[in-house]
């Protein structure tokens, strides 16, 4: 490829980023680097009405945290800025005045209330809803009055009749539109501002952007993109659109509606940057020798926009929970320490929680598990009689946390060790069933039966705490 690979991302401020844009960037990310080019990101705020405030600092802050970057864009600038839609409206309106005195592009006067009533009668008459062309051929100078008195219009494509508008999309090959089927739509709205599809056009062109890989829901917009490079005569991008997430419960496409997809929320509850990076890497694409682990710089060598599914798949949680675990067991115990600061309750010190850490490990999905896992180190636990002495009898139950209790007392040293000699040397002699005793034990000293391993539990809760504990279940017996 003799010309620089240059990609780009194009949030619009309209609200929450999802996960699904976080992987797109990625893919267009690893395009551009794969092939030593550049990736833009862009912000298109043309949507006066939908923009939110304060969404672009988030939508910037939640890539950075996603660990990705951009070359060029908000905050870095670069040759083709300014890099938000905003700030370029002059740019917009000279392109739109180029199709203007092209003949490619007409005045429209039509009013809201016009196209709404137009719109009414189609659907009555069971047609798709579609401009009609009335002011297509309104002659220019009638217009151009019109526009010097004042009147509020919109500049409209003059989409050529009867034509075939064809384009490649690298998932699924060649897609073809009548351009009967395409609106002549909206360029320049009546507040000045352009439309997305004008925007988006000049903007990958002056930015000179190779390739646009982006939502599936853009595809049947694309057939009005190629039409509007052709009105310019200009050469359109390679395109590829990339399937929706289908809902982790199987039914249907992921949305708002059946659970979060906000960006931020999954780092929120505890998923590390880099394990959904790696989700999303291999997620309807796969590594030539299917690793599944992998760093940004193996993904970015392999990474080919064609070789993505052109089928959705799903957004596996577990999948996504058992790669978090994978590189939740990759950091080293003082990096870990680090990342689940914001999990740890203020009730758990830090000591507490850098002894915790190592036996709570292995066994920990996202770091928002930590609080479920080791609540027991550090709040009260309450005791139930009943599964207190669950397959035995309070009496010996009652012998069994006097006798543990007394052998505790007289040990000199607390360590993992020496607890497990003097634990299972008294189960042994007493006879005591080996199940039922260290459940029960488990059970008083966590108030759980799912914990870490006994011994190294019952040393990093300390001998006060445990014989504490003993004695206030001796005396619900
Ligand atoms: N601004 C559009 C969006 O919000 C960009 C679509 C595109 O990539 O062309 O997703």
């Amino acid at each position: 490829m003799s010309q620089k690979v240059r990609t780009r991302m194009a949030p619009s401020p309209t609200g929450e980023y999802h996960v699904g844009h976080i992987a797109t960037l990625l893919k267009n990310y690893a395009w551009a680097k794969h092939n030593g080019g550049d990736f833009i990101l862009r912000i298109e705020d043309t949507d006066q009405v939908r923009k939110v405030d304060g969404a672009v600092e988030k939508i910037l802050s939640v890539i950075k945290d996603y660990g990705l970057d951009w070359d060029e864009g908000p905050e870095k600038g670069g040759p083709f800025g300014p890099y938000v839609q905003s700030e370029r409206l002059e740019i917009y309106k000279e392109a739109a005045q180029q199709l203007l005195d092209n003949d490619q592009a007409y005045y429209c006067f039509a009013t809201p209330e016009e196209l709404t009533e137009l719109r009414d009668r189609q659907r009555a008459e069971k047609l798709p809803p579609k401009y009609d062309g009335r002011y297509r051929e309104y002659p220019k100078e009638e217009a151009l009055k019109r526009v010097a008195a004042g009147e509020p219009y919109v500049i409209r494509l003059k989409v050529p009749k009867d034509v075939t508008v064809t384009f490649t999309d690298l998932l699924r090959g060649g897609i073809s539109v009548e351009s009967s089927n395409v609106d002549d739509q909206v360029l320049m709205k009546s507040d000045g501002f352009p439309t997305y599809h004008l925007a988006v056009i000049v903007d990958d062109h002056a930015m000179g952007i190779t390739h646009v890989l982006r939502g599936e829901e853009w595809i049947s917009s694309t057939p009005k993109h190629v039409l509007i490079y052709k009105a310019f005569g200009w050469e359109p991008p390679i395109y590829a659109h990339i399937p929706v997430f289908l809902s982790p419960d199987g039914k249907g496409k992921m949305s708002k509606r059946k659970g979060t997809v906000s960006a931020q929320s999954f780092l929120d509850s505890g998923y590390l940057p880099e394990a959904l990076l790696n989700f999303f890497m291999i997620l309807g694409w796969a590594h030539p020798d299917q690793k599944e682990i992998l760093t940004l710089d193996e993904y970015i060598k392999y990474f080919d926009p064609k070789d993505i599914s052109s089928k959705s798949v799903v957004f596996d949680v577990q999948k996504l929970q058992w790669l978090n675990g994978v590189y939740i067991r990759n950091l080293t115990d003082e990096e870990l320490l680090d990342r689940l600061q914001p999990f740890i309750p203020a009730d758990c010190s830090q000591e507490k929680a850098k002894e915790i850490l190592p036996l709570i490990k292995e066994r920990m999905a996202t770091l928002s598990d930590f609080e479920a896992h080791t609540s027991f180190f550090y709040r009260n636990v309450t005791i139930d009689k009943e599964i207190l002495t669950k397959k035995s009898t309070p009496e010996i139950v009652q012998e069994q946390l006097e006798e543990t209790s007394h052998a505790m007392s007289n040990l000199e040293s607390w360590s993992e060790e020496k607890l497990e000699e003097a634990i299972r040397s008294l189960q042994q002699n007493k006879d005591w069933k080996t199940k039922q005793y260290f459940m029960m034990l488990r059970y008083v000293v966590s108030g759980s039966a799912a914990t870490p391993p006994l011994f190294s539990m019952i040393s990093v809760l300390g001998k006060k705490l445990v014989l504490e504990r003993l004695s206030a279940a001796r005396a619900i017996l």
